[in-house]
Formats: structure tokens, C-alpha cells, sequence
């Protein structure tokens, strides 16, 4: 099974993306823990992608798709994948699309966690004081909203219109939102 997670940052991608690769014993390939790493580890990439991190914009699309197209290859030979944070905009999503169509590893669900924006910015600040992310502070989490309206949102019409959306309400609690995201993709469930 091969799965999506789309949303705002604070909607609950990562803590979603790691129930549901647990439960079905699925990889879980987040596009952001990934950049953070090579940030970390002070690689080439890392070098080049830390200011976008620290400003809450997109890196270019060649680096993150070269950066998750083996993660999600190993993936795929090895029972699926759940994707968190990635593609974030259409032209990602059809640079993807052409990618994993010859490799057998197109997405069967897109799940959008959909939350209101007080509770975003509750839960990213909530979430700043615990892991200190550079790019949790006031500033940057309004920037990253605002890429990820302007960006990220239209994916929501671009996978309703190929007919793999499901929208879930994820202002919900977490055990809420894990069981609505189940129901979502029982039919996949064999
Ligand atoms: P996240 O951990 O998903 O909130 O991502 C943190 C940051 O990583 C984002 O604000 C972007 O700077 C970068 N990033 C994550 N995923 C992508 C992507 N698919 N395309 C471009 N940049 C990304």
C-alpha cells in the first residue's frame, strides 16, 4: 500500500505518517526529517538547503525528488510506502507521477489532514518549546502556512480530480483523526 499524507504544517503528518507505516508495516519517508538530516550532518545538500529550511520555503524541486526517489524505490520493494510532506506543489506532483509510473509506484490513497488555523499555530508553538526546530518560530510558521496555501493547497484538487482524496477533519485528536484515516483506506486493506 502505497500512501499520501498532505497538510499544514502542525496537521499532523509526521505523528499520523508514524502510526500508520507501524501499523502496516509501511516505510515512512518524511520529505522534512529528510532535509533536516542532510542539514544536520552539514552534507552538500544540507549546505544547500539551509537557508530555505530556516525561511520556511520550498527547496528546489530537483533536490527533494532526488533525495526521496531512492527511499521511496526501497520502499515500494519492500510492501509501500507513507509519504509525509511531499510533493508539496502540482509541479512536483507531476514530475512524481511520471517517476513512479515506471517504477510501479504510484500512490493508492492521498490523505489531506485538514485543521483550522488557531489550531496549527497552538500546536507548531506547542511543538516548538519541545524540539526547538529553527523554523518554529512566529515568522516562519506564517510563511510556511502561506507556501502551503499558495503552494501546497492546489494538490487538493489536483488528486480529488484523479479520484484519490480523502479529506480528514484533523483538528480532532490523535486516536480520532488515526481512526478516520483507517476508514478512509479500509478499502485497501486486504
Ligand atoms: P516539514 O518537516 O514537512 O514541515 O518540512 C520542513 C521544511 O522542509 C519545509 O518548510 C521546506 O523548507 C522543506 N520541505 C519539506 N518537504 C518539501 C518538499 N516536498 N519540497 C520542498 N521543500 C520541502
Amino acid at each position: 500500500m502505497n500512501v499520501l499524507l498532505i497538510g499544514p504544517p502542525g496537521s499532523g503528518k509526521g505523528t499520523q505518517g508514524e502510526l500508520l507505516s507501524n501499523r502496516f508495516q509501511l516505510a515512512h519517508i518524511a520529505a522534512g526529517d529528510l532535509l533536516r538530516a542532510e542539514v544536520e550532518a552539514e552534507t552538500p545538500i544540507g549546505k544547500s538547503v539551509k537557508e530555505y529550511l530556516d525561511r520556511g520555503e520550498l527547496v528546489p524541486d530537483e533536490v527533494i525528488i532526488e533525495l526521496l526517489m531512492p527511499a521511496v524505490g526501497t520502499a515500494v520493494d519492500n510492501g509501500g510506502y507513507v509519504l509525509d510532506g511531499f510533493p508539496r506543489s502540482v509541479g512536483q506532483a507531476q514530475v512524481a507521477r511520471g517517476l513512479a509510473e515506471r517504477a510501479g509506484a504510484t500512490p493508492d490513497a492521498v490523505i489531506y489532514l485538514e485543521a483550522s488555523r488557531d489550531e496549527l499555530v497552538r500546536r507548531i508553538l506547542g511543538r516548538a518549546k519541545v524540539e526547538g526546530r529553527s523554523d518554529d518560530t512566529e515568522a516562519v510558521i506564517h510563511n510556511r502556512l502561506q507556501v502551503f496555501d499558495e503552494a501546497t493547497h492546489p494538490l487538493v484538487d489536483y488528486y480529488r480530480g484523479r479520484g484519490l482524496l480523502h479529506v480528514i477533519d484533523a483538528n480532532q485528536s490523535e486516536n480520532v483523526v488515526a481512526d478516520r484515516i483507517l476508514a478512509a483506506i479500509a478499502h485497501l486493506i486486504p
